[in-house]
């Protein structure tokens, strides 16, 4: 069945009506799932099998039957574990139709169908008793709930209700625990992840800076976890201020709890300065004797022979509401409070005890300011760049004059108050989330220097414009919408827009964009998305195909967004531009395409490509939100750190162990539709 659904297109801005397949979504779901990732994380995999045993062995020796409750079967991977192991019988729930459904055919496949039940429900359906789908209560519990925050995908509820209601009193688990751990740190990197710093800016009356509202300063931001690869943060960004401490744990063969409530520990400061953000992480112990320990914990904490990378559990930033001063030695108090689905810290002088615990936080943060439901974490990163705002500073300077009218196109951006600065005697400013800006506006006294207009573009009218013309467009670009680097190019369909209120000599900054590619190996991203076969002696080829299927659901394989500062790659190709979008004149009615082919210049698996765009402000001031350097002779590649890189997988991977065996050169075709705004790729190697 096809269903129409609705949606501005995040390039073209149209609102267009696509006949969607009714299971798009099911397929999104798999295709840009962390099965494959789970599959391949050989280190857990291998963990969980081993408290399998133990718990297995355990229970037998007690001379009971081995009763399994799997609960997120997934592929059915731990309930094939367990009854190998030798359990008696096991109930696997799935709640995800699709998966359900692949679990009962990989079961089947592994020839454990007479063992293993797949029941498709949601473990709190699931009903106990002669006509019930367990004919009794289980005596072990195993289950992979967890993400980053441990308790973001509904582990806690989902084991208070399994003990309610499922399992035995007594009962094994595994894991059998979990521990939360933290370290307190100064770093002005992940800092500006959610504060706005002062902007400051040379005009020519003086030095202006622009601040922001007071209740910015004081906004706890949102409640949302910042999950990141810890692991690709150098170690000169960030300074530590405390030892590494527990801050909870879980015991999951327990009754759990999971009503909000908040945790305390004492850190004594390993050294002074400004407490900023919570680094976190979590363990898990298999078994009860803690032998079996399976950590998230970043490099600098743990041996480089525990080392597995994943994406499917990175480590948690926590930003502290306001940043304290702390001293070397003087003890300070950190507490996490924590609901079901999330936690969040905060950090107090160490003072007496009673009035601390009437001080404890319990309201999960939410922003007050607006701006952090404006601006997401890269984005405030992105704003806070001063390399990047000297850049625009300098394009401005070079195109305004004191006569300019400026009218500026781009979500939540400062250019229209840098443009203020810079001597703009008119400036426009084209926006939709106007509340927050107002405020900003304010705060810097230019509410009445900058008019912003709520509409779009399509729709600006002279009036608008006080009857004026249009001398200087300015976007960065920046859109919300834009998940895809192309994406905004929306810039380029809103200048389109307003083009007859533009004076026929208007300059357009960035004047011109180019989208560049090159073909990469990945030191671990090529995971996520390649086929796992067997895992742990287990067939699960059946996912593999789930997959691959889902992937090629549409004709065109699509490019999927990834922030490549967190996953290292190099590159085996020189970089290409491969198309230019002149800003400076209309989106043509005809398509842009290109074809040709890069030289594999390195020896290594070719596991995509690499596409992001460069914006050309003025003449000679270009800015990649992509590549910026390609660091050494082995290729590594350095990254903007604020934005997202498109990825196109190759389906095939091609491998060369030496250059003379090295297939020569990739051949692409790429053609952007400038009807549609999406750009379609092929790849041949
Ligand atoms: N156990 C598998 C898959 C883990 S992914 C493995 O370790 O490889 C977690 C799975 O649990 C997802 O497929 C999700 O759909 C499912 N899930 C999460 N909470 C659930 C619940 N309360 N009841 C049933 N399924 C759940």
């Amino acid at each position: 069945m096809k269903t129409f659904c609705g949606r501005a297109n995040p390039t073209t801005g149209a609102m267009e009506w696509l006949e969607e397949d009714e299971n798009y979504d099911y397929h999104q779901e798999i295709a840009r799932s962390r099965y494959a990732d789970m599959l391949h994380d050989k280190d857990r995999n291998v963990k969980y099998y081993q408290g399998i045993r133990a718990a297995v062995s355990r229970v037998k020796e007690r001379g009971e039957k081995a009763i399994v409750l799997d609960i997120g079967t997934g592929t059915g991977l731990l309930s094939m574990m367990a009854a190998s192991a030798g359990a008696d019988f096991c109930y696997a729930i799935e709640v995800f139709k699709p998966m359900a459904n692949a679990a009962v055919k990989i079961v089947e496949k592994n020839g454990f169908s007479d063992k293993i039940k797949v029941i498709n429900k949601h473990s709190t359906e699931v009903t106990v008793g002669p006509d019930g789908d367990m004919q009794c209560r289980a005596n072990i519990l195993v289950t992979e709930l967890f993400d980053t925050e441990l308790i973001g995908e509904g582990a806690l509820p989902t084991y208070e209700h399994a003990h309610k209601y499922l399992v035995q009193e007594g009962c094994e688990a595994v894991p059998h625990r979990a521990t939360v751990y933290v370290q307190l740190v100064e770093s002005k990197r992940m800092w500006s992840w959610n504060k706005l710093f002062p902007v400051h800016v040379e005009a020519e009356d003086g030095e202006k800076i622009i601040v922001s509202p007071s209740e910015m300063e004081n906004c706890p931001g949102v409640p949302s976890v910042c999950d990141i690869q810890l692991n690709q943060m150098p170690s000169s960004d960030f300074t530590i201020l405390s030892d590494v401490v527990t801050m909870f744990s879980v015991d999951f063969s327990k009754p759990v709890r999971s009503a909000s409530t908040y945790y305390r520990v004492q850190l004594e400061p390993v050294k002074s300065g400004k407490a900023q953000i919570v680094l976190s992480w979590w363990d898990i112990d298999m078994d009860p004797s803690g032998m079996i320990n399976c950590t998230m914990a970043p490099y600098w904490v743990k041996s480089t022979s525990a080392f597995q990378w994943r994406d499917h559990w990175m480590q948690c930033v926590y930003f502290l509401p306001n940043e304290e001063p702390v001293l070397q030695g003087e003890k300070v108090y950190l507490t996490a409070c924590r609901d079901e689905y999330s936690v969040w810290y905060k950090l107090q002088k160490a003072r007496g005890e009673e009035e601390n615990k009437a001080d404890v936080c319990v309201e999960s943060p939410v922003c007050r300011c607006q701006a952090h439901l404006l601006w997401n974490r890269p984005r405030f990163g992105e704003l806070n760049d001063q390399n990047r705002t000297r850049q625009y500073i300098e394009s401005l300077m070079k195109v305004l004059k004191t006569d300019s009218v400026c009218l500026c196109i781009s979500d939540g951006s400062l250019l229209p108050v840098l443009a203020h600065y810079l001597g703009a005697k008119q400036v426009q400013y084209f926006f939709l989330v106007a509340f927050f800006f107002l405020k900003f506006f304010k705060a810097n006294h230019l509410e009445d220097k900058i008019k912003i207009i709520e509409a779009r573009p399509e729709l600006l009218t002279s009036s608008h414009l006080e009857d004026k013309k249009i001398s200087v467009l300015v976007g960065e670009p920046f859109f919300t919408t834009s998940l895809l680097p192309w994406h905004n190019l929306y810039f380029w369909y809103a200048r389109t827009a307003v083009t007859s209120h533009l004076t026929s000599n208007v300059t357009v900054l960035p004047q011109s964009a180019s989208l560049h590619m090159m073909i990469v190996e990945f030191q671990d991203l090529w995971r996520i998305r390649s086929p796992c076969g067997i895992c742990e002696g287990f067939d699960v080829q059946t996912m593999d195909d789930m997959i691959k299927n889902s992937l090629n659901f549409r004709e065109s394989k699509e490019a999927e967004p990834h922030p490549l500062w967190e996953y290292p790659c190099k590159s085996l190709s020189d970089p290409r531009e491969v198309l230019t979008f002149d800003f400076r004149k209309t989106v043509p009615q005809h398509c842009l395409s290109t074809e040709g082919s890069v030289n594999l210049s390195r020896k290594g698996k070719s596991h995509g490509a690499v596409l992001w765009m460069e914006y050309h402000l003025a003449a000679d001031i270009p800015i990649s939100t992509g590549l910026i350097q390609i660091s050494n002779e082995k290729g590594n590649c350095e990254w903007n750190p604020h934005c997202k890189q498109a990825v196109y997988f190759f389906s095939s991977v091609i491998e060369s162990e030496t250059l003379s065996d090295l297939p020569s050169a990739v051949t692409y075709a790429i053609n952007f539709n400038t009807k549609t705004g999406e750009i379609a790729m092929d790849f041949q190697l």
